[in-house]
């Protein structure tokens, strides 16, 4: 069952009473534990709001980088083979896998292309697939890095992200608007410092 617009909030709830059970008394039973009434009128369709974002917010388990991955272009690459292909600001939000608090950021990916190039888009859509899941930061970046390695065999990618998380802001040391920055750097972007230069050039301007 597809959840499209046309689908009543009626239909919606017993699709997800039927699939997903078990997450539903799952959020029931957290929803007691932290000293609320999940029977209280305001409460009672928190379940199946909270099970129904899961789809859209943990959907990178459904996907395969290497599925986003493979239409690539290999024609006229000849000319090109110097020169860093990137993409600035994909903007994302994600989950941090020690606190379930969201964290929010962007994402900035480079790579030299061999002898194949992908769609800008596509590596907006890899962002998504790593970001849809429980993540840290160093491993997102580093997911990303590496898919690209792996599949577009370039001489090197360079990933770097910047992101506030929710579990600094709202606990612990609590410093809401802290931000931070991790890099992964491959191939070229790590061996070759002019590369990684005019890379983080690319991104300061
Ligand atoms: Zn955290």
């Amino acid at each position: 069952m597809q959840l499209n617009h046309k689908v009543t909030k009626e239909q919606m709830m017993q699709h997800l009473n039927e699939e997903y059970p078990e997450a539903i008394e799952l959020v029931k039973t957290m929803l007691k534990l932290i000293g609320d009434d999940p029977t209280r009128e305001g409460l009672l369709d928190t379940p199946y709001r909270v099970v129904k974002s899961w789809m859209e917010i943990y959907g990178g388990y459904q996907q395969d980088p290497k599925d986003i991955l493979s239409t690539s272009f290999e024609e006229g690459m000849e000319h090109m083979t110097d020169e860093i292909v990137m993409c600035k600001n994909i903007s994302f939000t994600s989950v941090c896998e020690h606190h379930m608090l969201p964290f929010t950021g962007k994402a900035h990916i480079g790579y030299l292309p061999n002898k194949k190039v992908i769609g800008l888009s596509k590596l907006a859509r890899l962002t998504d697939c790593f970001a849809n899941r429980l993540q840290i930061q160093e491993k997102m970046c580093a997911d990303i890095a590496d898919s690209l390695m792996a599949e577009l065999e370039p001489d090197g990618v360079g990933v770097i992200i910047e992101a506030s998380h929710l579990c600094m802001a709202c606990r612990g040391v609590k410093k809401p608007g802290a931000t931070m920055t991790t890099s992964a750097m491959r191939g070229k972007f790590k061996s070759q410092p002019q590369t990684r230069n005019e890379f983080l050039l690319l991104i300061k301007n």
